[in-house]
């Protein structure tokens, strides 16, 4: 039963995510979520990652792993990085460029995430984050945003996203996400 309640959570999470506001009205959220075997697999990823991490990162990566493992199931909500509404562009400057057809245009790197991204997507990505775990929280469903799970679901190729962050779910006596090594 409590698998179920963190699974039907995961799904009601990735809805608000869904109709969470987009800036300028336009959609680029991608959700996934990841259970059974999956989880153990996005571990195992995490632990790969770690490998060619910074000694402090690494730490990171491999204590959320364990905190992974030991979780119903995963959610995943990632966004793509394009300006957005190119035929009426803000032009705002916050990419470091000086207007949206040159972020359109500049070469793509990848290293944890793809990048450079436009601050809209951004400011999306952390909007439906939040309304996701708002939904956990009035839930009483144990829950955490990592960073550490975004970049192995990246390198993993799990979601066609530029930026992830990955949120796991527990339901159990002690919450998992707290008090860690
Ligand atoms: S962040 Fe860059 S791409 Fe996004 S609106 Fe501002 S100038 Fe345009």
């Amino acid at each position: 039963m409590e698998k179920e309640a963190a699974r039907i959570v995961a799904t009601l999470m990735a809805a608000s995510a869904r109709t969470a506001p987009k800036t300028k009205g336009e959609d680029s959220i991608k959700t996934l979520i990841l259970d059974g075997d999956d989880v153990e697999g996005l571990a195992a990823g995490m632990e790969r990652k770690a490998e060619k991490m910074p000694p402090h990162t690494a730490e990171m990566l491999r204590t959320n792993a364990d905190s992974v493992r030991v979780s119903s199931c995963v959610l995943l909500i990632g966004v793509t990085g394009e300006p957005k509404r190119l035929e009426r562009p803000l032009d705002c400057g916050a990419c470091g460029y000086d207007n949206c057809e040159s972020l359109a245009r500049a070469a793509k790197r990848t290293k944890d995430f793809t990048g450079p991204v436009c601050i809209f997507q951004a400011l999306d990505l952390g909007i439906a984050l939040a309304s996701a775990v708002k939904i956990a929280s009035e839930l009483n469903i144990d829950n955490r945003m990592m960073y550490s799970i975004g970049v192995a679901a990246k390198e993993m190729k799990l979601l066609d996203a530029d930026v992830i962050i990955g949120i796991p779910l527990s339901v159990t006596g002690k919450n998992p996400y707290s008090a860690r090594r």
